[in-house]
């Protein structure tokens, strides 16, 4: 029994938000054929049919929107059996000195028992079969819940944790830079915890990065793709626009160039691919490219928003999240991606707008920016795929 997230406050939009919630419990659990999916307006209803509950449990955690869950049995309407299940699912669970109570609730009041009749009843026969347990209202170790549907008697004593946030896909499409780092992969999942359908832009520059950086950022858009399912990769080459910005514009702007194109880039993505905002890991003062100076000289490229979930997070806050999520590790394996090795020496923390514009305007930007579109390549990458070669990653690690 599924419970609906932030879901309730969404007025008229509500039921876009279930079908749409559904519709990504039903794509991240495809591997469970006997599943079946029953959106209701208060509560989501996962029958099982014989699938792991485990295994499906595992998933479900992944889909955003829901609030919680509870593991639950259908019992037919009679009131011994519902004693027999009660009595076991208690006994599965007790340990000496645990207290619990019983909390009924009816939507059909047609059934002989109301709900205080049912407590006393099931609460009766719990503490004269079960030695030692004793009743508390108050915070119990054990609260057995019991819904009388017309359909059957259901009872849940656990309540787990879901992923919170909104279903991905009801707040419209967004395009993620995603390098190899560790603050990228935490932006997306932020994002989409927000219900940002996203598309991953990666820039690499062969032969200056390897092919390792480009897998690396492959494979991190796997660990993220089981909140979702799978998730667009889109690859831009950006070798001539790196090479083309160092040798024609000052150290001190290398920076802020490169990611006026890099953003650029994106938005034209964007546009391409029914995107309404771009997301990036950009996190205040982390960087001297992740000053306001620094801000304003990129971001003025393009009026469609530049969104960056991680800007108020400390790095311990981004790390830890990165961990939750199972990116750290992957994050923090050596390969180098473009950004680093085009990284002036003393870039400048507080870039002039105009002076970027300037050097810029010694470029062929609509060249550069043609070639390089004409050289993406999309893939789509599911959950737990991988692409980084073993032997070169175990390599890597001894550098
Ligand atoms: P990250 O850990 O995400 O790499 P960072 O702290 O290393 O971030 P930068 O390298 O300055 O910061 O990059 C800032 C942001 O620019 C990144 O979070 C990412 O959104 C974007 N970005 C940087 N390099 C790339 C790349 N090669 N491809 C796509 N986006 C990139
Ligand atoms: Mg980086």
């Amino acid at each position: 029994m599924v419970r609906y997230g932030e879901l309730s406050t969404k007025g008229k939009n509500r039921r876009n938000f279930i079908d749409r919630l559904a519709f990504n419990v039903r794509k991240s659990l495809h591997q469970f054929p006997n599943l079946v999916v029953k959106a209701h307006r208060d509560r989501m209803h996962l029958q099982l049919h014989g699938e792991d509950s485990t295994a499906v449990m595992t998933s479900l955690k992944k889909v955003f929107g829901i609030q919680n869950f509870s593991p639950s049995i259908r019992i037919e309407r009679d009131i011994e059996a519902v004693k027999e299940a009660a009595l076991t699912m208690v006994k599965e669970q007790f340990f000496e000195g645990m207290t619990f109570k019983i909390n009924t609730r009816r939507s059909d009041h047609e059934f002989i028992y109301d709900t205080n009749e049912i407590n006393d009843l099931l609460g009766g026969y719990i503490l004269k079969n079960v030695p030692g347990i004793k009743v508390k209202m108050k915070h119990p170790d054990l609260c057995l819940r019991v819904e009388v549907r017309v359909n059957g008697i259901f009872l849940s004593s656990q309540t787990i944790n879901g992923a919170g946030g909104l279903p991905v896909g009801t707040a419209g499409k967004g395009m993620m830079m995603l390098s190899g780092g560790i603050d990228s992969p935490v932006a997306a999942y932020l994002a989409m915890k927000r219900g940002v359908e996203i598309e991953m832009v990666h820039f690499f520059s062969p032969p200056y990065t390897s092919e390792q950086a480009l897998n690396k950022a492959k494979e991190l858009t796997a660990k993220i793709a089981p909140y979702v399912g799978h998730i667009k990769f889109i690859e831009v080459p950006f070798t001539e626009i790196q090479e083309t910005v160092k040798h024609d514009v000052p150290s001190g702007y290398l920076m802020t160039v490169q990611r006026r194109f890099m953003l650029r880039l994106a938005v034209l993505l964007a546009a391409k691919r029914n995107g309404l905002a771009i997301f990036n890991g950009e996190s205040l003062g982390q960087v001297a490219s992740q000053t306001l100076e620094s801000m304003v000289a990129i971001n003025d490229v393009t009026a469609l928003p530049v969104l960056r979930p991680v800007v108020s997070l400390d790095k311990n806050e981004i790390i830890k999240i990165a961990q939750e999520i199972g990116t750290f590790d992957l994050s923090i394996k050596p390969f180098e991606d473009c950004c680093t090795i085009f990284a002036p020496p003393a870039p400048k923390t507080k870039p002039r707008l105009d002076k970027a514009q300037e050097y810029e305007a010694r470029l062929d930007i609509d060249g550069l920016i043609e070639r390089a579109m004409a050289g993406i390549k999309i893939s789509e990458i599911k959950s737990g795929e991988t692409f980084l070669n073993q032997q070169e990653d175990e390599f890597a690690e001894l550098l």
